[in-house]
């Protein structure tokens, strides 16, 4: 391509310049009030109906904001900005016609006829000039002092303003990863890992906020305590990684029996604990019911042709205005107990104290 910018300086200046440009991620944004303010001003200080500000890519120039004509980009070939890249100082063309590098130009020879042209140099952070602020005019011309110092003052403004933008990205993409870090680290201090199922601490975070409800006279619960049945013995007879994958399926089996809205909890060793909102006694017994029923027909496989057949026993309690959180818990474990000596595999509510 005529115009390459490497003609100007080397591949690796210029791959380092293309690596400026792609950091401040300007490229093919949409058109911003900031930037046309400046064009604006540029073209009134300097009384020139063109101004542009542009930035110029590997292959092509592209208008962040563009005033008096119609285009966003255009070929470098036909570029003039590009050759003001590698200009000391402001670029100043009084007549492109007049101008070996530009009368041939269809830009200059033909439509718009941009016969005048100065341009101020948006330099990165690290010295890497990415394009101009310029202004041009249909007809030869010059600039004075003044207009020349105000063309510079405005092009450090639009630098200044894309450290900015840039500066705001940076701290918003940081505060987004650290949100998600605290997000992860809730989710791993609320965990239990083993079962994937909410730990003693964040359960009993949920049943205070859910007895708050309740002395508020909004809702009701029930609060179901589960263990299961001779565990030992799966530990014994099938050793301890068995066991672990059986507290494993049982929690998924939970899942499964329980509704979304019911908060399930790995209270300690093999036992759970369950809150199931705006659920009556009666509603819950059914639940666990159902949970008795799965485990009675569903043996867990824990090898190929290997499964064990495992019960648990329950307790259930009501959640009342004047219930208090270690009280619940205590009342659901008493009745868990009495599950245990009624013979295992079965569920004591409160209100029947038998089933
Ligand atoms: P019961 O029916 O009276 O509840 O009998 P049990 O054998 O289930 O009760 P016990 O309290 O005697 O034993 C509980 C066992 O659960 C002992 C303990 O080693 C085992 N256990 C607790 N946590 C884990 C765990 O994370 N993984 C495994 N594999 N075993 C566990
Ligand atoms: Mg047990
Ligand atoms: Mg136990």
């Amino acid at each position: 391509m005529m115009n390459s910018v490497s003609n100007y300086h080397s591949d690796t200046d210029e791959e380092q310049r293309l690596a400026a440009l792609v950091a401040y991620d300007i490229l093919d944004t949409p058109p911003e009030d900031a930037f046309d303010d400046i064009t604006q001003i540029a073209a009134l200080i300097c009384d020139a109906p063109v101004a542009v500000i542009n930035f110029i890519d590997r292959d092509r120039q592209w208008f962040k904001s563009v005033l008096g004509l119609n285009v966003r980009e255009t070929p470098l070939d036909i570029s003039i900005c590009v050759h003001a890249l590698f200009q000391p100082d402001l670029f100043v063309v009084p007549d492109t016609a007049l101008d070996p590098r530009f009368m041939d130009n269809p830009l200059v020879n033909g439509d718009p006829q941009l016969r005048f042209y100065a341009g101020a140099l948006l330099v990165s952070e690290d010295g890497h000039p990415l394009g101009t602020l310029c202004v041009l005019d249909h007809h030869p011309r010059d600039l004075n002092e003044k207009q020349r110092f105000a063309l510079r003052a405005l092009a450090n403004q639009v630098m200044a303003h894309l450290e900015l933008l840039r500066a705001h990205k940076k701290q918003a993409a940081l505060i987004q990863e650290l949100q998600s870090a605290q997000a992860d680290l809730l989710q791993l201090a609320s965990t239990d890992p083993l079962s994937g199922l909410l730990n003693r601490r964040a359960f009993e975070q949920y049943l205070n906020q859910e007895l708050a409800l309740i002395k508020a006279d909004t809702s009701h619960a029930s609060l179901v305590m589960i263990d299961l049945d001779h565990f030992k013995r799966i530990n014994d007879n099938l050793g301890h990684d068995t066991g672990d994958w059986v507290i494993q399926r049982f929690a998924q089996l939970c899942r499964g029996v329980f509704r979304k809205s019911d908060v399930i909890s790995r209270w300690g060793g093999e036992e759970f604990v369950v809150l199931m909102p705006n659920t009556p006694e009666v509603d819950a017994l059914q639940a666990v019911d159902r949970l008795h029923q799965r485990l009675i027909s569903e043996p867990i496989v824990y090898a190929e042709h290997q499964a064990v057949f495992i019960t648990v026993s329950v307790g259930i309690c009501s959640l009342t205005s004047t219930s208090e959180l270690q009280e619940c818990l205590r009342t659901a474990d008493r009745l868990l107990y009495m599950a245990k000596d009624n013979g295992r595999s079965c569920t004591v509510c409160e209100s029947s104290q038998a089933k």
